[in-house]
């Protein structure tokens, strides 16, 4: 495997924005995967595994280390498991099980990133989490290079968490369990995968954004109550504000189609992003005294830049 020199990233993260990673590679095998991070710590290189760029924001000033982007893309069946590689993509992973009578992950339909970016921020669609489907995982360490079998509490998972987020390991390949069906109920989650991807095409933007930016708040940060129940969804605070298609700096606008995704044009950099995010966060806390919280990747940023 090739380890290639000063690699734009601006083309492989869906913002279009961001600079270029000092090393990159494309590991297509597991043993490629360990070859790369050993390449990596006989250097002193940080890590940054990439999927398929969908929930992060890469520095104008790039990345200084070794960018990983993983093609391991085998999916195998064994009756109602599945087990797919860090590198397939989401939606391939769900064609595949609905051609192959497995019912479950349909609900993820037209979200887009890869198996390994999924698991790492533990994907979900209204009450649905990808959790609740994972079985176990094969993960490599960051330091060793070593490949072993965790099952789904090694994770931890929760709302926008893994374990994962440590970058102590990163995802190789993920096993889930899913429910056999007959043809007829095949057909029928074939329908209702294409419903959701018509509905998800109008409802959010289909490029240059990272889908929600900030996450939802958590009960305890938020003192606002409708119906007697906490309003945790950050989209409800900036819908109010009416930033909605209106706010923009420079080549970045709040998506006209929902207040809580960023679009960018073709002039935008990354800074941008980052400032009309700070924006928003100014907004809200001016007027409702509680600051959301990033839930998009920024890579190659300084700490704490949100
Ligand atoms: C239009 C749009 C709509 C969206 N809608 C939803 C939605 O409804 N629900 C939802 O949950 N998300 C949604 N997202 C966010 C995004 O699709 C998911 O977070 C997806 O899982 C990102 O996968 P990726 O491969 O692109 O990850 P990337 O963006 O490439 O990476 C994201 C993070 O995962 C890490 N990572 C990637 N691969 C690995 C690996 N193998 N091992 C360890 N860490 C890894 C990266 O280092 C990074 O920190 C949306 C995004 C867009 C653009």
């Amino acid at each position: 495997m090739e380890i290639l020199k000063n690699i734009s990233l601006k083309d492989k993260n869906w913002f279009k924005t961001g600079g270029n990673s000092k090393f990159f590679c494309e590991p297509e095998t597991e043993h490629e995967f360990v070859q790369a991070i050993t390449f990596a710590n006989k250097n002193n290189l940080e890590i940054f595994v990439l999927g398929d760029g969908a929930n992060l924001l890469i520095s104008d000033n790039g990345f200084n280390g070794l960018t990983i982007r993983p093609k391991l893309k085998n999916i195998t069946i064994n009756k109602n498991m599945v087990m797919a590689q860090a590198g397939v993509a989401i939606q391939d992973l769900i064609n595949f099980c609905l051609d192959n009578n497995l019912l479950g992950i349909e609900d993820f339909s037209c979200i887009p990133g890869s198996i390994g970016g999924a698991v790492y921020i533990n994907i979900h669609y209204f009450e649905k989490f990808l959790s609740d489907y994972l079985i176990n995982a094969q993960i490599i360490n960051s330091k060793t290079g070593e490949i072993i079998v965790v099952n789904k509490s090694w994770f931890n998972f929760g709302y926008d968490q893994s374990k994962l987020q440590n970058k102590n390991y990163f995802l190789v390949s993920a096993t889930f369990e899913l429910k056999k069906c007959d043809n007829l109920e095949a057909a029928y989650a074939k329908g209702r995968r294409d419903e959701i991807i018509r509905y998800r095409q109008r409802q959010y933007p289909t490029s240059n954004s990272c889908g929600s930016f900030f996450r939802n708040f958590h009960e305890n940060e938020v003192s606002l109550e409708i119906n007697g129940k906490k309003m945790i969804f950050v989209a409800y605070y900036l819908d109010k504000l009416g930033i909605k298609g209106n706010l923009k700096i420079g080549g970045a606008q709040v998506s006209f189609k929902h207040a809580n995704m960023i679009v960018t044009d073709d002039t935008a950099i990354s800074q941008d992003v980052i400032n009309l995010a700070k924006e928003i966060q100014n907004l809200v806390f001016k007027n409702y005294g509680i600051k959301p919280v990033a839930e998009c990747q920024l890579i190659g940023f300084e700490e704490n830049i949100l």
